[in-house]
């Protein structure tokens, strides 16, 4: 069956890339509403449907708009969603981006947690891959194949050789979401940074929510020996989550929110 929030729960922070301040209210939904945003800061207070047929821009972050109203870096947040399992829920923000909290997933995992879960009377419309999906873009690429089960396979390839190839595979259990994958942080090159900022990028950022590594070394400490790997696979979720709670394996080298969400929308197309 459909779950939902047993109650409300609030936090708040800045967001990553706009270094803006912002208040997120996760909220109940009804049964079949799926994930909506709601932008409270605007006049009307706005939905935007957390669908992939909604993803408008990819750089460096996911971007949704519905009738010209828009958020972005939605991702950690409905990878989290998918690692609770909510089906519907209205997440009632008060700027355009959520909070970065600590860069990964655990923050807005906790608060689900904390906010519990309820049954819903109707059943969950999970999305059964039972073809073969791809997405190619030159050496890059991501995968949808029929699988008994929620598995992601993924090899990352960095050219620094502080990072280099990384490679993981996990069964998406919850379990093994809450304790592999949701604490995963983000990362960024140092000399990356500064570019960045000039572009109105990043500028949320610190050393307490993106691992940052420069040509000496990191900058702060892992959480795992593999944390871009990890991160990686937790973006996938999230990106996924946009076409619905998806049972299958993907398989995907050098994938980021580009190709991550042109599956969800072939997904999400094919499924209508
Ligand atoms: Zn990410």
């Amino acid at each position: 069956m459909q779950e939902t929030l047993k109650r409300k729960v609030a936090y708040e922070g800045v967001g990553l890339h706009s270094g803006k301040k912002v208040s997120i209210i996760l909220k109940p939904a009804s049964e079949n509403t799926g994930i909506v945003f709601i932008r409270s800061d605007i006049e009307g207070s706005p939905k935007i449907r957390a669908m992939a047929k909604n993803v408008t821009a990819t750089a460096r972050a996911t971007t949704l708009e519905e009738n010209g109203v828009r958020v972005f870096t939605v991702e950690h947040l409905m990878s989290a969603l998918h690692g609770q399992k909510i089906d519907n829920c209205e997440v009632v923000m008060d700027a355009e981006e959520p909070p970065v909290a600590d860069g990964s997933a655990r923050v807005f995992f906790e608060l689900l947690k904390e906010a519990g879960k309820m049954k819903q009377n109707a059943p969950r419309k999970e999305i059964v891959i039972d073809k073969v999906y791809r997405i190619d873009d030159g050496e890059k690429f991501i995968i949808a194949l029929p699988y008994d089960g929620f598995r992601i396979s993924f090899t990352s390839v960095n050219p620094h050789p502080l990072v280099g190839v990384q490679y993981s595979d996990f069964e998406i259990t919850d379990e093994i979401y809450e304790k592999e994958i949701a604490g995963a942080r983000t990362i960024a090159y140092e000399k990356e940074v500064e570019t960045l900022h000039q572009m109105g990028l990043g500028l949320g950022g610190t050393l307490e929510n993106v691992i940052v590594y420069n040509d000496n070394g990191w900058m702060n400490e892992l959480r795992y020996r593999d944390e871009l790997v990890r991160h990686k696979i937790l973006d996938v979720i999230g990106d996924l989550r946009l076409a619905g709670i998806v049972k299958g394996h993907i398989i995907a080298a050098a994938s980021g929110h580009s190709l991550n969400t042109k599956l969800a929308k072939l997904i999400e197309k094919n499924i209508e």
